[in-house]
């Protein structure tokens, strides 16, 4: 049964190409499904989708409905530099196999339904920006890696929306430690200071409004410090979208 899946975008080409050496696999188990970029029957319910009620700003789920334009505790208590982040799912084995895929293993087949997911999550925030900024590696890693699982997903949701996306607004200035094992206030420093709008760069964010892409909103400090560094250099506001929240 095919129940989540993704269309159009990202690497059509190699999809197609994939397509006609490998039948379609769920992209987390890698079981047989009907048809391309879909998860299997088995997969799906792991898949848990963060619908509303949610916090106005941190866009995590509320347990009841508590009505329109709450706030929770922690947004009261810890105001986030960016007006507000969504995500399309909590980030459950299925989201962990998909972002992983995406980030490690070369799977670059499950952007689409990363992007599907995103883009329905973040229709509001979409309608309200004027361009979309990918949360950038830095050089060395970018090397490493190939490409930016982040600028993957901006793209996808640039050609989707129509809305332009640009990965050389925000850089990384220095090169930081992994975020994975680290504690939420050693991720934190692990950041701070970490980003950078080049002065070159800036004329493409002066007044506009921001809509920052990452594939995991965790402790919130990576979206925090690069929103800071956007609104230093000039952005009127800035949202983040993400694929996963941990939703701690
Ligand atoms: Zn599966």
């Amino acid at each position: 049964m095919t129940v989540f899946s993704g269309s159009g975008w990202v690497p059509t080409m190699m999809r197609r190409s994939i397509d006609l050496l490998l039948p379609p696999v769920c992209p987390v188990c890698r079981g047989a499904v009907s048809g391309g970029n879909a998860l299997c029957a088995s997969c799906w319910p792991t898949m848990e989708s963060i619908t509303s009620p949610v916090c106005k700003v941190y866009g995590t789920p509320f347990a009841y409905d508590v009505g329109a334009d709450i706030v929770s505790a922690q947004a009261i208590a810890d105001p986030p530099p960016f007006g507000a982040a969504r995500a399309a799912v909590r980030y459950g084995p299925a989201a962990k196999a998909l972002v992983h895929g995406l980030k490690y293993q070369d799977r670059l087949e499950v952007a689409d339904l990363m992007i599907t997911a995103m883009h329905r999550a973040g229709a509001e925030l979409l309608q309200q920006c004027q361009l979309i900024v990918p949360v950038p590696l830095h050089r060395w890693r970018l090397w490493w890696r190939r490409y930016n699982q982040s600028q993957i997903l901006a793209a996808g949701l640039s050609a989707r929306s129509g809305i332009p996306s640009d990965p050389f607004v925000l850089c990384r200035k220095r090169k930081t430690r992994q975020q994975v094992g680290l504690t939420a206030n050693e991720r934190q420093t692990n950041v701070r200071g970490a980003f950078l709008v080049p002065a070159d760069q800036r004329i493409k964010i002066s007044g506009r409004h921001v809509l920052l892409i990452d594939d995991v909103y965790t402790s919130g400090a990576t979206a925090k410090a690069a929103s800071r560094e956007l609104l230093r250099a000039g952005a009127a506001g800035v949202d983040v979208l993400t694929f996963a929240n941990v939703c701690q």
